[in-house]
């Protein structure tokens, strides 16, 4: 697997975990089915996944978070915002290594 390839399934790693988090923590257990995400999380995920599956940035971005502003359409982007930011410092505590990967990206990312 080259390197590229390896990224993106990184990414889409911490995305898919923090989705989950999202949807366990905010919404109501009837939505799911046992060890699974919600209907809405789930075209969340597709999306995400779909976006990261297509993204023609890979090889020099360090993380979907700081390119999602340009590909994801508004209402998903709003979705996804609201994720990050409630996944994004728990994840800290859930996934303390992707958390920190995340984290590191995204600086390095900003200071560009
Ligand atoms: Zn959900």
């Amino acid at each position: 697997m080259d390197k590229v390839e390896k990224k993106r399934q990184k990414e889409q790693h911490v995305v898919e975990e923090m989705i989950r988090l999202y949807c366990r923590k905010k919404h109501p257990k009837e939505d799911r089915q046992a060890g699974q995400i919600c209907p809405v999380c789930q075209e969340l995920l597709d999306y995400a996944r779909l976006r990261s599956e297509k993204c023609p940035f890979m090889t020099e971005k360090t993380f979907c978070a700081n390119c999602k502003v340009h590909c994801y359409k508004p209402e998903v982007r709003e979705q996804i915002r609201q994720v990050m930011r409630f996944s994004g410092p728990r994840m800290l505590i859930y996934h303390p290594v992707l958390a920190v990967w995340h984290l590191i990206c995204s600086k390095k990312e900003s200071k560009k």
